[in-house]
Parts: structure tokens; sequence; C-alpha cells
């Protein structure tokens, strides 16, 4: 979660194929925890032996960050040279460890375990018509829905890749899934791309990741990323096979979160061909052309403002500053219970190096506002610190609509930007100017990748389910 905002995470995934028999999980672990960053409430690991009885997975599921489910013992008694592991944020489906993933199936053909970020916008309708035909579902998440249309096409297909390929055509919505199956590991990206997923290769271990840094973090080298729409497979004879679903988005058309890029992604991922860091340098930058001031330093909100406050002063000339120091031992601030206590966690964890604002006009950056209260706070401790003036730059357009695609935006209700105009937020949150990234600034990041951009503009590249079957959907 955005610590000053309340934005949320989505989900990792990640899987690994070793053909040289070795256990995995340990690096599955790792590579999760380079990934924790994308989800803090929920993580499992699932793994097999490809040599072993053909179905036989170990799997342990838990709520909280993986040091908190995975005592070293516990890792050590998941063995299997194959294996996917998952973090999650509930972006659908409530927290419950039921809703943890990875999920695991026993069905006609074996076994089949399964990882998922995004979300689908017609899981109700999919799940509605198997519940009509008897199927019995054991969570609330729309990635049970996924599996069980791949288990029912296993049924009939030749192969699981084929299964996995008449599945997706059923699933509308934004989606990247390691699957494992007894003897294969699986990866698939919906046709627009929207979430990202990486192979990469460790000696004779294949990996797929959501970000490359999962990969960098257990030694494996980046191969390349996933296309929109591809499903890769690695088979037990060490090959890599590629195919794609039947529905094709043209490139022009396809639709990589933006958000990925402003915030989600760790600072030293690279994504569809941009680096991460890079993108948000561009966009502090077209900030400081957008939103120029007089000020003598300009700092970001850690961590996810601190490369575009970057970007910023590089292209103003304006210094840049470190000004929060923040407080990496304090408590998860989701788990505390009211908005009150929530913010007041924020304030601990965030605090002013006074020596560094006295008596100076200083500009912050900061990727987003949702409510507003926290950066409130922010301003009004620069202010107490002896800040002449503040200046807040925010690094993304306002959000005014919901995600449909696996990112937790709240609700216009709460979404500051959609009840009130920008002097009457500038003046609520107490800066002295204020200024959000124009969309048509956002392209900027990223050079000619495709986007989605619909938080911010309303044009959804899927069509997606009205309010109310959306409300429906969420619980
Ligand atoms: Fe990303 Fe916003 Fe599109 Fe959701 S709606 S996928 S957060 S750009």
């Amino acid at each position: 979660m955005n610590e000053t905002t309340g934005l949320k995470e989505e989900c990792g995934v990640f899987g690994m194929y070793d053909l040289d028999g070795g256990n995995v999980s340990r690096s599955i672990y790792y590579g999760l925890e380079a990934l924790q960053h994308r989800g803090q409430e929920s993580c499992g690991i699932a793994v097999s032996d490809t040599s072993g009885p053909k179905g036989r997975v170990r799997s342990y599921r838990g709520l909280g960050l993986l040091s908190e489910v995975f005592k070293p013992s516990k890792i050590d008694e998941l063995t299997g040279n194959i294996g996917i592991g998952h973090v999650r944020y509930s972006t659908s489906g409530s927290l419950n460890v039921n809703n943890a993933q990875p999920l695991v199936l026993n069905y006609l053909k074996g076994s089949l375990a399964l990882a998922h970020n995004g979300n689908l916008v017609n899981a109700l309708e999919l799940r509605e018509e198997m519940e009509n035909t008897g199927a019995i579902f054991h969570t609330s998440i729309d990635s049970e829905v996924i599996a069980y249309c791949i288990a029912q096409e296993r049924v009939k297909a030749p192969s699981i890749e084929t299964a996995v390929k008449k599945a997706c055509g059923r699933i509308r919505g934004a989606y990247a899934i390691v699957l494992m199956s007894p003897r294969k590991l699986i990866g698939v990206r919906d046709p627009y791309g929207i979430r990202p997923l990486c192979i990469g290769k460790r000696d004779n271990t294949w990996v797929m990741a959501s970000e490359d840094c999962a990969l960098h973090s257990i030694g494996a080298k980046f191969v390349r990323d996933v296309k929109p729409g591809e499903i890769v497979t690695v088979n037990s004879d060490g090959e890599l096979t590629s195919q794609f679903l039947d529905e094709v988005v043209e490139p022009s058309k396809q639709a990589h979160c933006i958000f990925e890029y402003i915030y989600f992604a760790r600072l030293d991922s690279c994504i569809d061909g941009i680096d991460v860091y890079d993108a948000r340098i561009r966009g502090g930058a077209a900030l400081a052309k957008t939103y120029p001031v007089d000020a003598d330093i300009v700092a970001g909100v850690p961590d996810s403002g601190l490369a575009a406050a970057m970007g910023y002063a590089q292209a103003s000339g304006i210094p840049y500053a470190i000004v929060f120091n923040k407080n990496s031992y304090v408590g998860r601030t989701f788990i505390k219970p009211s908005q009150d206590e929530r913010e007041s966690s924020v304030k601990i964890k965030l605090s002013v190096i006074g020596s560094v604002v006295r008596g100076k006009r200083v500009v912050i950056v900061d990727d987003s506002i949702v409510r507003g209260t926290t950066i409130a706070n922010l301003i009004r401790t620069l202010k107490h610190c002896g800040a002449t003036e503040v200046h807040v730059r925010i690094s993304s357009p306002p959000f005014l609509h919901p995600c449909y695609f696996g990112v937790d935006v709240p609700s216009n209700q709460q979404l500051i930007a959609s009840r009130h105009s920008m002097e009457q937020i500038r003046e609520m949150i107490g800066a002295d100017s204020l200024g959000y990234m124009p969309i048509s600034e956002l392209q900027s990041m990223v050079g000619d990748l495709p986007i989605c951009r619909a938080c911010f503009n309303n044009e959804y590249p899927i069509d997606v389910p009205d309010h109310e079957i959306r409300d429906l959907l969420d619980d």
C-alpha cells in the first residue's frame, strides 16, 4: 500500500522449473520476497516433484508477509523441482486464508496449481454458469474461476497448453498467470498485456515472474517478457515453447498499466523494455515542464515519489534534497483498523528532517493523492519545521475512475479529486501550489508503449460491467 495515499498493490506471481531436479522452494521464497511490494496480505508456495508420483503437490499458504508465514523448516518441507508462488493483496475476494494462492486443484487429469495477478471482468457470470452445473467454489477469488475453466477444458483437450488456450478464450480481463501441471510450467498473459510477466533462466532452471527484480534476486538472467496474449510452456525436456491466444489485439490497442511505472513496480525493474526508474525520472521531468515553480529544494515522498522528484530536480535545476526520514520498523499501516490510526502511523513512519527544510521553499513530489488527509499532515509538519512554502507535485493525473483490472483504487466517494476542484484540493491540503501530471504527458514516461490510463480518463481497454455488477464482484 502507498503509505501516504492508500492505494493498494495487486499481486505478484513467480514460477520455477529446475530440469536438473533441484529443490526450488527456497528460490521461490526469495523470488517472492523481491515481489513483496506487490502484495503483503497473504502468500503461498506450491511445489511438486516431476520425477515423483504425478499430481503430488506440496503447498503452504498463509496470511501475512513471507517472513511471517514461512519459517525455514516450513520451506524445507516443500520439496520438489517445479513450483509456483504468489503474494497477494485482495483486489477481489476478502482477506481470508482460503483466498490465498497458489490454488491447488485435484481433478480427473491429475493436479493443477495456479497463481494469478489481475482481475477478470466476467468472473461473476462464469462463476454463476459453473455453479448452475454443480460446481462448488471454495474461495471468492477470480483465480478459482480461471482454474475451473482450465480444468474443465483439460478434460477434453489433448494437452494442458490447449486447455489453457481454450480457457483463456472464455475469460475476459487482466491476467498474468503462472500454472504448474505435473510436468509443465506455464505462463500466460492477457491479450492487452495489462499485467506484467517475464521469463528468466538460471543454469538449467526456467523462471517466470511478475517483475525481473525477482529474477535477479535469485541469480537468474532475464530472457524476455511474455508477450500480450502469449502462452509459454516449459516441458520436461527443458524446451520453452510459445503459442498465442485466439483473441489477438493489435499492438497499438494493447494496454499496459501505466500505474506499474508510476507506482506499483519496483524501482529496479524493467517491464516491457521500459526501465521503471527511467520512466519515473521522465514523469518528474514532465511535471517540472508543466508546473514550474521558484523553489529552493525538491524532495520525494518515500518511496515511489523519490525518482519522480529526482526527475523534477534535474529538469528544473532546483537541487534535490532528502527531506523525509522513513522509519522502516513501524508496523504495516494496512492492519490499523481506522483511517485516523492509519494516518497517525504514517506520521510516525515519515518524519521531516528539520535542518533541511528550515527557511526553504520546498517542492514535494508524491505519486498520487487519494483522500488528501495524509499529504495535508506532511505539509503541516514541513511548515511546522520551518519550510516557508510547500509546493506539491503529483506524478500521476487525478484518480477519477475505478480500476477493474486488479488495482484497488478507492471508491469515488473517497477520491478527493472526484468531488473537488484543483484549487479546492490545494486549499484543503494547505499547499502553496499544486500540480498533477497531465494525462497527455503520461505517454512521455514510456515512449511508444501503448498504455491503459482508464482510472484517469474512463477509457477502458476492455468493456467493463456496470457498477452494480462490479459491486457484487467486490466484497
Ligand atoms: Fe492501471 Fe489504472 Fe488501467 Fe487499472 S485502470 S490497469 S490502475 S492504468
